[in-house]
């Protein structure tokens, strides 16, 4: 259960995952194998198995993002940290090497929001029920012969969920697990000086809630 460190980008974290250390499969012995799709529900099962076999599935990281549906201010609707996670995968797909295997996990958009209950339209899991979540999907994936897990993350009130999953995978599954989220990664300069010092501290991603 390590911490993706703040100075590293999401490509660096994956990459860190492939490390020789991590892998017991030589990067050449499945080169000329690779997944049909980046999208985990876009795999068969006869995939999955052949993936077994050849080594595919030991090398590969599995990464499941997780996002909110809650409140964010007069002016945005509930699905803001849902969209911002996906527009984050969205540019990070095309900078995946095509040689490193990695499968994106259906998105799960619902997560733990209890702070924002008393604003109406908030969908939220309890505690409980986000860990037993994705606890359950990353015993699923390393049901399917893959050793590593991202948990990608896109809503400031379930960070340390992450640590509790990642610890309990480990743990009872063996499950090698790096948890990020996008909003802790490094913002290149051309974006980072768009914002001013007040919004770099109270949030770039909703903007303001009330009028100056
Ligand atoms: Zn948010």
């Amino acid at each position: 259960m390590l911490q993706a460190d703040a100075h590293r980008s999401f490509a660096d974290s994956v990459y860190a995952m492939t490390a020789p250390t991590f892998s017991t499969t030589a990067p050449s012995a499945h080169s000329h194998n690779a997944w049909p799709s980046r999208q985990w529900a876009q795999v068969s099962a006869h995939d999955f198995a052949a993936a077994r076999t050849s080594g595919l599935a030991e090398a590969t990281i599995a990464v499941l993002p997780v996002a909110a549906v809650e409140q964010h201010g007069p002016h945005l609707p509930l699905g803001v940290d849902a969209a911002l996670l996906q527009g984050v995968i969205d540019a990070a797909l095309p900078k995946i090497p095509v040689e490193l295997p990695a499968l994106f996990l259906p998105p799960q958009n619902v997560g733990l929001s209890t702070e924002h209950l008393s604003y109406p339209g908030t969908l939220t899991l309890s505690p409980a029920t986000v860990i037993a979540l994705w606890t359950e999907l990353g015993a699923c994936v390393a049901r399917a012969g893959i050793g590593k897990l991202l948990l990608l993350n896109g809503h400031g009130g379930q960070v340390s969920v992450m640590d509790i999953v990642a610890r309990e995978l480990r743990m009872h599954h063996g499950l090698m697990v790096y948890s990020a989220s996008w909003f802790s990664l490094p913002l290149p300069g051309e974006v980072s000086e768009q914002f001013s010092a007040e919004e770099h501290r109270f949030g770039i991603h909703a903007g303001r809630s009330r009028p100056r």
